[in-house]
């Protein structure tokens, strides 16, 4: 190699914070131990959940008896917030509430002290430090109204590393977008995939300005290679990918420059790999569920929380150089998986790969109509004033699914689609909507 690949700053960050002179992965592991205990020790005095779940259970003496714990799962986050709590409710600064997928149930409540939103803010200044330095204009394309919201910790983890943050909020108007990146010349763009991409496609067909960003950050969704793609196409920008949920203190992990799995947060968080169906432990490289465990939090200590998406750690180490541990693109859920006919298995990133590299389309909507024969129903959503692609090149694309190709085939598939400017889903994890006849009773596969 030519160049050398610049290690990633987390790598720095983590030995700093665990309080060590070189980082090595006997010296991370014995810090997490010690938080491990301590978080343990803690819940079980102070959050009357955890009091209950992990009654009867002795302390851990290694990393690897951690696994004899029960897992944490977001029905029992949606159910009982309220009692994981550690402390008075007068110690949290923000509250989060996420909608669950499915038709019933209960929204998550996730509480942050001040302390934990500014572990957070440590963290994105830490990460966004890969890609964004010193007076360089960015762009966030995130909620950011709120105080202690992403765009907003964002904004301040930014400001911490001498970068010029402008907090833009999600994107509901692409042209105004596109005009103000230019206006502003940012540099750096952090946003939701489809909506940058969608910015992408309208910037290309607008002519009206040189400006390109350097750099993007994709947040919120799973990014899929066809955006990546066509970002790199239209922009010859560098696209990172991190990943994060809510439940994590919103951030997890950030791609290095090597741009080959996400470098895990280890200093805050502890991950698994568990077998979704049996529970076990699984070994480094194998696929599963990701499980993690927060080592800092303060406001509500989450112990072996079950993310629902499916990945591995890398065992290889990375180009950068860092210790940290590695882990794979998300792609999908564990739930994620729609089965249409025995002939094969579809989720929403097989459909983000062919369609979202077509001319003009910018997102899409996909609902599996359980009727026989099953119907597949597409809206897409094109570039306005740019005339809409052909719905055959639609079809066309679909039909290199090999799941729907047979489906076809056998004539238990019928595909059918239609075309709009702007689709009125919310931004977040997209996902396949299925029914069994009328459209309310859909349910999320992702
Ligand atoms: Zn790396």
């Amino acid at each position: 190699m030519s160049d050398k690949l610049a290690i990633t700053p987390l790598d720095a960050w983590t030995t700093k914070k665990i309080g060590v002179k070189t980082l090595t992965a006997d010296k991370l592991a014995a810090y997490q131990l010690s938080c491990l205990q301590t978080t343990i020790a803690r819940v079980q005095q102070l959050s009357p959940f955890y009091r209950q779940q992990l009654a009867g259970y002795r302390q851990i003496d290694c990393l690897e008896s951690l696994s004899r714990y029960p897992f944490t799962t977001p029905e029992q986050l949606a159910k009982q917030a309220g009692v994981m709590m550690c402390g008075s409710q007068s110690q949290i600064s923000r509250v989060v509430t996420l909608a669950t997928s499915g038709t019933t149930g209960n929204p998550k409540r996730i509480y942050f002290s001040k302390a934990d939103q500014e572990l957070t803010i440590e963290f994105f200044a830490t990460g966004m430090s890969t890609l964004a330095g010193t007076g360089d204009k960015t762009l966030i394309l995130l909620p950011g109204q709120r105080p202690g919201s992403v765009g907003d910790l964002l904004w301040q983890g930014l400001q911490r590393i001498a970068a010029i943050p402008t907090l833009y909020g999600l994107v509901d108007d692409t042209a105004v977008a596109v005009q103000t990146m230019c206006r502003e010349e940012a540099v750096c763009l952090v946003g939701v995939p489809v909506q940058l991409l969608a910015m992408a496609k309208y910037w290309e067909s607008w002519g009206q300005s040189a400006w390109t960003p350097r750099r993007v950050l994709v947040s919120t969704d799973y990014l899929s290679q066809a955006v990546i793609s066509e970002l790199s196409r239209i922009w010859h920008c560098e696209i990172f990918d991190h990943y994060g949920m809510t439940e994590m203190g919103l951030g997890g992990g950030l791609e290095c420059a090597a741009h080959a799995g996400y470098h895990l947060r280890e200093a805050d968080l502890y991950f698994e790999i568990i077998d979704p169906v049996s529970g076990k432990t699984l070994p480094d490289g194998e696929y599963g569920e990701v499980v993690f465990t927060t080592l800092t939090r303060q406001g509500m200590p989450l112990v072996r929380y079950r993310t629902g998406d499916i990945s591995r750690f890398i065992t290889e180490p990375c180009p950068c150089g860092s210790i940290l541990k590695r882990l794979e693109r998300i792609q999908r859920r564990k739930d994620g998986l729609l089965t249409i006919t025995p002939a094969g298995q579809l989720t929403m990133a097989d459909f983000d790969e062919v369609l979202l590299g077509l001319p003009g389309v910018t997102n899409f909507s996909v609902t599996v109509i359980k009727n026989k024969p099953i119907a597949i129903k597409l809206i897409v959503e094109v570039v306005p004033g740019q005339s809409p692609t052909d719905k055959s090149q639609i079809y066309q694309a679909v039909r290199q699914l090999p799941a729907i190709r047979e489906a076809e085939r056998q004539g238990g598939l019928v595909v059918f689609g239609e075309f709009t400017h702007k689709l009125t889903s919310a931004p977040g994890k997209r996902s396949i909507q299925v029914t069994v006849g009328a459209e309310e009773d859909a349910e999320n596969v992702r």
